[in-house]
């Protein structure tokens, strides 16, 4: 594992609503902490346009599937960027590159170029533009406690898809953590159904796109797709971003 500043992760985690890290990619999550790697993860907004549940209350689930998850306190953070509103402002890009900045990862997990929800196609071009900028002397940052932030730019990004699928570059096997990542699926309980977890309650508002049994077993049919093409139970897949990835050894694809 490479050195690491105080602080500072090996993985940033970058996601438009609190509950996309939960849905895509906690099996890599929750893997890599298991290998020792350090993780953070960033939501852009609270999700606080969702149809169902409230702002307070997805805070209390976000919360829940951070124990879950094994996030450290103080590793996830929220940059409160307006639901169904992500612009690639300046000052939406100042804010992911002080997360960046802060937590100085060497990959940076984040959403796919293209999707039908604006807010994660709008979260694609924000990162790529922070990624960019982070590096940059000329563009200058302050931490929480005004201090001026030092450039750094990550070694490489990998893309997640949401609902439209792009076709991975390469699967992480997440069979082991599979059971771990429903339970943080159903800490979401305003949002999700899980199968022989939690059942859809009405009162938490109208059935929504993501709240049916029948969403939730798409999700799972996936993993188990994805898994299968790499001779695994269940699998999370990532695109590369910027270029291909370098092999120094064939034997470690093996
Ligand atoms: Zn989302």
């Amino acid at each position: 594992m490479a050195e690491q500043e105080p602080g500072g992760v090996d993985i940033l985690a970058i996601a438009a609503h609190p509950d996309d890290v939960e849905l895509h990619i906690a099996g890599t999550v929750m893997k890599s902490i298991a290998q020792g790697h350090r993780v953070a993860i960033c939501d852009l907004t609270a999700g606080e346009r969702g149809s169902r549940g409230s702002r307070q209350l997805r805070q209390q689930e976000t919360a829940a599937a951070n124990t879950i998850l094994g996030i450290p306190e103080g590793n996830r953070v929220n940059l409160g960027i307006p639901d169904g509103d992500i612009q690639l402002s300046p000052a939406n890009v100042l804010k992911v590159v002080g997360v960046i900045r802060r937590f100085r990862p060497r990959v940076i997990l984040f959403p796919a170029q293209r999707d039908r929800h604006p807010d994660h196609e709008a979260a694609h071009q924000l990162v790529c533009r922070a990624y960019f900028d982070a590096g940059l002397i000329a563009v200058e940052s302050n931490d929480d406690d005004g201090r001026a932030q030092s450039p750094h730019r990550p070694v490489r990004m990998f893309m997640y898809s949401h609902s439209w699928e792009d076709e991975p570059d390469f699967v992480v096997d997440i069979s082991d953590f599979f059971e771990r990542k429903l339970d943080g699926l159903a800490a979401y309980g305003s949002q999700f159904s899980v199968p022989g977890r939690n059942v859809e309650d009405p009162a938490m508002g109208p059935q929504t796109f993501i709240s049916s049994n029948e969403f939730m077993e798409y999700y799972i049919a996936r993993m188990r797709r994805l898994g299968f093409q790499i001779g695994a139970r269940y699998g999370e897949g990532f695109q590369t971003w910027g270029g291909p990835l370098k092999v120094e050894d064939l034997l470690s694809t093996v």
